[in-house]
This record gives structure tokens, C-alpha cells and sequence, in this order.
């Protein structure tokens, strides 16, 4: 199945998209207590009487969760609220002792920013966010899957939340894909969230609705949750794109309904209809002072904000001279990208890129080892560039040096002389190899001149061959040219 297919066929139609993506914030405690923020091996034992609901405990806010708040605000191009406040919704539900989660209503702590993606034309597209609010995580209600009960666990209770909310304005599984890369990255780039899907760290609920275009209001809305991939959240899309335009087509009525992506069959399955969905009670809550935040402290956050993916891309474009392509890729994983900034400080030839595309990427993916642990820095693989470029050792050499910095952490110049890979670049050294190789083949010779010149790489092999692959290619083909004209 595929939208472009169905959206050809049927012209008429429109999609829009709306997002919410739970942030989890990466505070070394709790939002109201001082528990670890962190994910317990057992049950049940990173809780206190506040985060477990206890009555009458009060909550004390963590200033770093605020300031995350204020980073992800100003990362987004939102307004901040001078005054914003904590609301407690109401709701039943065993993994929520207290009875109601602590979040924000009417007055989140920031509004109206924007994220630009990159649509497949090139062209930017703004996706505006409607809000940006606090809230704290509930608990986990595990379902036995050998007997018929439910077990409540708590840990993850009072975890910091950012909640994120887009207007309708994505209109394509492609553009929710690349929306929620980038507000990823930049959480990532700000420091604040781990980024880590599988964990729950990042977890996007898709509201989709199509509509013809001449349509004044929303067609009804289906929620996606609970996806925890880019690549699932754009099929399940696809899927419910197809599935809406074709019930309408058949003359029937989308009912709205929270939905979830089947991945062995490859469709969106009803996990429940919104009818039952609870119907909450917001009001301030009581325990919980103002969030104030004076000019003074945006002023002082913004210093602290750091370069941000998408200006990221443009200066390793404008000042490295990467394509946008090669930025793209370097950009989207932030260790990366800080591997690439170090290494590309110390030597500013291109060839820092091609060797981290080529031989770093390549090396990392056969290994199956991290770029934090890998043994060659970006110091050490800058000082290696430098050695080939100033042609200290060759290609062939290089590529031993950096396969031995893998495996042993070693300085590239210490196996260099240890395994003696100096380049021998000097002609008189090298000519008396040539002439050797010349006068051992004459009738090599003879045939390269009739015209075959494809044995000129015979010539170079030979070379090659009996410097060790340490002779320079460059004067070993300029030799050659001279001694076999
Ligand atoms: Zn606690």
C-alpha cells in the first residue's frame, strides 16, 4: 500500500496531520521529588511517598525540569509565558495513585514556536507548534501474559515530561517522519532528552484526518500511539491515509478511535473508541507555585543555547563546503556530528569527510561498536589525514594505520614508524626499482608500446609490489611515463 497511489487516484483529497510527542526529560531527578530519574531494574523500588501518590505529600518542582522547559521553547522559536501554571487532570487509573496527573492547561509554559523540515523538493517547510507543556509521567500497568492479573509499577512515576503539540499541518507520511527528526535532534542537541525511542524517551501520538480540499472543517481524526520507530509511524500513516479515503470513497464515516500499528500484518488495528476515552477535569493545582520566567532568565538560557541542527547544517555548508546531502547525514546523529566538528578543527581538508563516510561509518557498522568508544578519536584520525596529505605514507598504508588505531588505540605516527610504512617518495629510490621492473619485462614493454596500454598497471602492480606498497603512486607513475616513452 502507499499514499501516493491513493492521494493520485483520488486528487480531491487532503491530509493533515497533527503530532504530540512526549519529551522525556534527562533531569538527575524526578519532576517533584528527589528520586533518581532513571529506569530501575526491579519494581517498585525508585519511589517515594510523592512520586507514589501518597495523600497529603506535597510536591517541591525541580528547577532543571523549568529550564529544560525554557531550552526546548527556545530551540523551537516559542514565546515563553511570562507566568504559566500546573493544572491537575483528573483521572481513574491503577497506574495514577493520586488520582490525577500534574500537568499544564491553560497556561503552558511555551506557545506558538516552529520547527522547519526539509521537504523531498528541497524546499523548507515550517511545521508550527500550538504548545509546548510540562507534565509528569504516571506509572506502568503491567498485564501478566501467564495469568489473568495486573501488576502497578510505580517507577516511572513523576518522570519529567515535555509535551509538544503541532498544529494539523503535516500532510504527508514523509513530513511527519522528517517533523519528528528534527524536533528529536534538537531535543538531543539541547542536551535535555536521551532520544532513545525503544526506551520511551521519545513517543509520538499521531492524530490523521483526511478531507476533500474543499472542505472547510477537519475531517474526523484517528489517533496513532504507542509506535516506537520513524520508519513504523510513516507506514502506519500510509496505512490510515488508505484506509480513510477508501471507507469515505465506499460511502462510509471514519469513527474516531485510537489506533495502533500492527507490524506483522501491516495495518492499524482499533485499540479503543475515543466514546470511552475518560473525560478529564482540569483545575490549578493548589500545592504548586506560579512558573515565573523574567526576561533576565530567557536572556541567560539563550546564552546557553547551544548550535542547533539546522544551523548546524547551514555553516558545514557555507564554511566546510559539504553538500546538503553529506550535512544531512553528519547532522542527523549528533555524536557524530561532534565527531566530525573535532576532527575537522584540526585538518580542514575534505578528505576528514570522506574518511568518516568511508572508513569510520563502514568500520563502525562491521564492528558493531559505538563512535563514543571507537579508539580512533577524531584526534587521531585528523593527525592521520595530515600524514597522507603531506605524503608521509600512502592510500594503501593509511588504510593499515587506521585499521591498527581501531583495534589498539595507538598514535597513527607510532605504527607508522613500528611497522615502517614511511612512503618511499624519493625518485632516486624508486627509479632504480623501475628500471629493474623495465629490464626484468621486455616483452611488456614491447607490447605497451604497440599500443596496449592497459599494462600500464602491470608497471604500477609491479612497483608496488616491491616497495611493500610503500611507494609513492604519484612518482611511481610519473617514473614510469618517463622511462616507457
Ligand atoms: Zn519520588
Amino acid at each position: 500500500m502507499s499514499n501516493i497511489s491513493i492521494l493520485q487516484q483520488y486528487p480531491e483529497y487532503e491530509v493533515n496531520i497533527g503530532i504530540e510527542v512526549h519529551v522525556q526529560l534527562n533531569t538527575k531527578t524526578k519532576i517533584f521529588c528527589t528520586c533518581a530519574n532513571e529506569v530501575a531494574q526491579q519494581p517498585n523500588t525508585n519511589i517515594c511517598p510523592i512520586c507514589a501518590g501518597y495523600p497529603g505529600v506535597l510536591p517541591v518542582l525541580n528547577e532543571q525540569v523549568v529550564n529544560s522547559a525554557i531550552l526546548a521553547g527556545l530551540g523551537t522559536q516559542s514565546e515563553i509565558t511570562p507566568v504559566s501554571i500546573f493544572a491537575r487532570k483528573h483521572y481513574f487509573y491503577p497506574d495514577l495513585p493520586k488520582g490525577y496527573q500534574i500537568t499544564q492547561h491553560t497556561e503552558p509554559i511555551c506557545t506558538e514556536g516552529k520547527v522547519n523540515i526539509r521537504l523531498e523538493d528541497g524546499s523548507t517547510k515550517a511545521i508550527r507548534l500550538i504548545r509546548i507543556h510540562i507534565e509528569e509521567d504516571a506509572g506502568k500497568n503491567i498485564h501478566s501474559p501467564f495469568s489473568n492479573e495486573s501488576f502497578v509499577d510505580l517507577n516511572r512515576a513523576g518522570t519529567p515530561l515535555l509535551e509538544t503539540v503541532t498544529y494539523p499541518d503535516i500532510s504527508s507520511a514523509y513530513e511527519a517522519k522528517e517533523y519528528l527528526k528534527n524536533l528529536r535532534s534538537i531535543m538531543m542537541y539541547l542536551g535535555i532528552c536521551s532520544g532513545n525511542m525503544e526506551d520511551g524517551a521519545f513517543r509520538a501520538d499521531t492524530n490523521i484526518s483526511v478531507r476533500k480540499k474543499t472542505a472547510k472543517e477537519l475531517g474526523t481524526r484517528c489517533e496513532l500511539k504507542n509506535i516506537n520507530s520513524f520508519k513504523f509511524i510513516g507506514d502506519a500513516i500510509e496505512y490510515e491515509i488508505e484506509r480513510q479515503i477508501t471507507t469515505l470513497e465506499e460511502g462510509g464515516m471514519i469513527v474516531q478511535q485510537t489506533r495502533l500499528w500492527d507490524e506483522k500484518n501491516r495495518k492499524t488495528i482499533i485499540m479503543r473508541s475515543k466514546e470511552e476515552a475518560a473525560d478529564y477535569r482540569y483545575f490549578p493545582d493548589p500545592d504548586l507555585p506560579l512558573i515565573e520566567v523574567t526576561k533576565a532568565k530567557i536572556e541567560q538560557m539563550k546564552e546557553q543555547l547551544p548550535e542547533l541542527p539546522e544551523q548546524k547544517v547551514k555553516r558545514l555548508v557555507s564554511d566546510n563546503g559539504l553538500s546538503l546531502y553529506e550535512a544531512d547525514i553528519i547532522v542527523n546523529d549528533i555524536e557524530l556530528a561532534n565527531y566530525y566538528d573535532r576532527a575537522a578543527k584540526i585538518n580542514s581538508s575534505k578528505q576528514v569527510l570522506n574518511w568518516i563516510l568511508r572508513d569510520v561509518l563502514g568500520y563502525l557498522k562491521e564492528s558493531k561498536e559505538n563512535l563514543l568508544e571507537f579508539k580512533v578519536t577524531p584526534e587521531k584520525l585528523a593527525g592521520l589525514i595530515t600524514l597522507l596529505e603531506t605524503g608521509k605514507i600512502n592510500n594503501h598504508a593509511a588504510r593499515e594505520v587506521f585499521e591498527e588505531v581501531a583495534k589498539t588505540g595507538k598514535e597513527p605516527v607510532d605504527i607508522v614508524k613500528e611497522k615502517g610504512l614511511e612512503q618511499i617518495g624519493s625518485s632516486e629510490e624508486l627509479e632504480i626499482i623501475i628500471k629493474a621492473i623495465i629490464d626484468e619485462n621486455p616483452d611488456v614493454v614491447q607490447k605497451y608500446k604497440a599500443g596496449n596500454e592497459r599494462l600500464f598497471g602491470f608497471f604500477v602492480g609491479e612497483a608496488m609490489k616491491r616497495t611493500k606498497g610503500k611507494g609513492s603512486p604519484n612518482v611511481i607513475q610519473d617514473l614510469l611515463k618517463k622511462y616507457l616513452k
